[in-house]
């Protein structure tokens, strides 16, 4: 028999995907300020081609967790939002109020490999020390009842690169602190949640408002933790752009109930959103329809200039 050389077509190589997200908490309807996030963290993704041409990819999750703070109807509000704002995501919503069991899991996988702790310190004695938890129940060995769970800090990491505001450094102390990952009252603690369902949602990028910038450094010992563990996972790059504040220094927020911001008329919030984000919008698009502005920006779309500032006065 003949030998054939059969020529094998090559693999393909699998192209680099970027898969963003936008996280917002049903707590109250979209705001300026999280209309910002919402929007640089979608021309983050957007902006970016791999070598397979294909644009990064934009994912919506509901952080739904935190029940008694939700605002009925707003996820839904929250959506329809950002359709009027032409921000158009894939793959589908994903909600954590749904994620329960995959939370537990990674709970009981933690305290399995004593990486986590039983901790029935109250408020206002850890204030008394000082307000940075010591590990003072690390070997208390408590029960689950009326007990909150910390994690085991073992890296205290608390520098980053970050996308646009470079070299950030954060509060060492809290980044060493053993911090809560699940809370005495039963909910699920914001940084177990976020690191988890950024794992499950493969995110490579988080580009979010400054607010958060502090939690990050929790967040990189939590997937470093995961990681050398039980959960295989990359830690995402992160990127923070500056919050938009008031003359009295109040961040926009669902809080100080800034108004929500209009969907039958898009197009000025969209344009101050760019402008806010330095990405001098050009006099034509005050006429443009919402698609065209989103083309634009995408096109457009440069990280450098993006303000390296924590904070920004829009008045
Ligand atoms: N759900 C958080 C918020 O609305 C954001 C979480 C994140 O982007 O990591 O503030
Ligand atoms: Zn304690």
């Amino acid at each position: 028999m003949q030998n054939l050389h059969i020529k094998r077509p090559l693999k393909p190589k699998q192209a680099y995907q970027y898969r963003g997200r936008f996280a917002p908490s049903p707590s109250g309807l979209l705001h300026f300020g999280s209309l910002i996030a919402a929007l640089a963290s979608f021309l983050d993704a957007k902006a970016f081609v791999n070598d397979h041409g294909e644009q990064g990819k934009w994912l919506i999750r509901i952080e739904d967790i935190d029940r008694p703070r939700e605002q009925k109807g707003a996820s839904s509000a929250i959506l329809t939002t950002l359709e009027a704002f032409g921000l158009h995501w894939d793959e589908t919503a994903l909600y954590q109020s749904t994620q329960s069991q995959y939370y537990r899991d990674i709970l009981s996988n933690l305290a399995q490999q004593k990486l986590s702790y039983y901790c029935q310190c109250t408020r206002s004695q850890i204030k008394a020390i000082g307000g940075i938890y010591q590990g003072h129940c690390r070997t208390a060995n408590y029960k689950s009842q009326g007990s909150a769970t910390r994690l085991v800090n073992q890296y205290g990491l608390y520098q980053f690169n970050d996308i646009f505001q470079d070299d950030v450094v954060c509060n060492k102390a809290l980044a060493n602190e053993d911090f809560i990952i699940h809370r005495k009252d039963g909910l699920f603690a914001y940084q177990l949640a976020v690191v988890a369902d950024d794992i499950a949602q493969s995110i490579t990028h988080v580009v979010r408002g400054c607010d958060l910038l502090e939690p990050t450094a929790r967040q990189l010992t939590l997937f470093k933790t995961l990681n050398n563990s039980f959960l295989k996972c990359t830690t995402p790059r992160y990127g923070h752009i500056p919050l938009a504040i008031t003359s009295e220094g109040y961040k926009l927020s669902k809080q100080n109930k800034a108004p929500a911001i209009n969907n039958a008329n898009p197009q000025p919030a969209l344009i101050a959103a760019l402008t806010f984000l330095g990405q001098a919008p050009i006099p034509e698009l005050a006429g443009a329809s919402v698609e065209e502005i989103i083309q634009w920006a995408i096109n457009h779309w440069q990280r450098h200039r993006v303000p390296k500032a924590f904070e920004i006065n829009i008045d």
